[in-house]
């Protein structure tokens, strides 16, 4: 069977913050040679949850159906599958759930988003060794909950809280997080949208990867693209850090089924691939 390169993580403009049509999405897909795509859009959340970063709930079919018409428009060229990015938040595990089972998706990202105003409210203590503890556990909560398949970019809280982030201590938080989510069998995302902010670099860290190898934790690759233009961006900094952590595979997830691929012909695809849009100029967008 043929190995199938997929970037799992990329958005709409149905959460407000994205741009593009998702045919933009899937035709970059394709001029890279990725074999499909994932939209993962924002889960809408009960109590009007920071609403504005989100698509309405009543919005869910609309988004369905979108990510449906582009998959029947390239069919035989990309695979465009239908995932979910779900906050996960305490307390609302029923109603998530229920979010979950009522369309037929693909794969589902669980994540924790340490700047939402809503979580900061509920668990910053002017501490940011505590939150940073109290992240890391939140994450491995949402593994535990068996509702996701993959956790979201598992150090984005060094993105909000970069100047007061202690990297040598969250390494240990990271460590005890990884030996929860071992148990689980969850997977943790290589997300590479770091690198395209001021931290410059993949989440989780690549000092962090070979933590995840040494555990068997299996790993998806996704973007996080918010832009037409980022559909596999970083890939090749990501595939080549897997690499050098001794990753030999990834995985990607259909009809919640996961598929291994061999990180060798990941290697192959990105290897003449520019590095993230960031360092590069746009005109070489898309030489090569
Ligand atoms: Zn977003
Ligand atoms: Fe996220
Ligand atoms: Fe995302
Ligand atoms: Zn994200």
């Amino acid at each position: 069977m043929k190995p199938s390169l997929f970037d799992s993580h990329m958005h709409t403009p149905l959460c407000g913050h994205a741009q593009g049509e998702l045919s933009d999405y899937a035709d970059e897909a394709c001029r890279k040679g990725l074999d499909g795509i994932i939209f993962t859009c924002h889960t809408p959340l009960p109590d009007g949850m920071s609403a504005e970063v989100r698509m309405k709930a009543e919005e869910l079919p609309e988004y369905v159906d979108r990510v449906a018409q582009c998959r029947a428009e390239f069919k035989g060229r990309c695979d465009v599958r239908l995932g979910l990015e779900v906050d996960f938040v305490p307390g609302y595990e029923s109603a998530l759930e229920k979010i979950i089972e009522s369309q037929p998706f693909d794969y589902i990202i669980g994540s924790v988003h340490p700047h939402l105003p809503e979580i900061r409210d509920a668990f910053w203590k002017e501490d940011p060794i505590a939150y940073g503890k109290t992240y890391f556990d939140l994450q491995a909560r949402a593994a535990e909950t068996g509702l996701f398949d993959t956790i979201a970019h598992p150090d984005v809280l060094k993105i909000v809280r970069w100047a007061d982030y202690d990297k040598a201590l969250m390494k240990e938080e990271f460590a005890r997080f990884l030996d929860r989510v071992a148990e689980t069998g969850v997977c943790l995302e290589c997300n590479t949208s770091g690198l395209i902010r001021k931290v410059q670099e993949i989440h989780p860290a690549p000092d962090l990867l070979p933590m995840i190898a040494e555990r068997g934790i299996p790993v998806v690759i996704g973007s996080d693209a918010h832009d037409p233009l980022r559909v596999g961006d970083g890939f090749r900094e990501g595939v080549e850090a897997l690499a050098e952590a001794g990753f030999k595979e990834l995985l990607v997830f259909t009809e919640r089924q996961s598929q291994s691929v061999p990180l060798d012909s990941w290697k192959a695809l990105v290897a003449d691939w520019s590095y993230c849009l960031q360092n590069e100029a746009p005109a070489s967008l898309h030489g090569g």
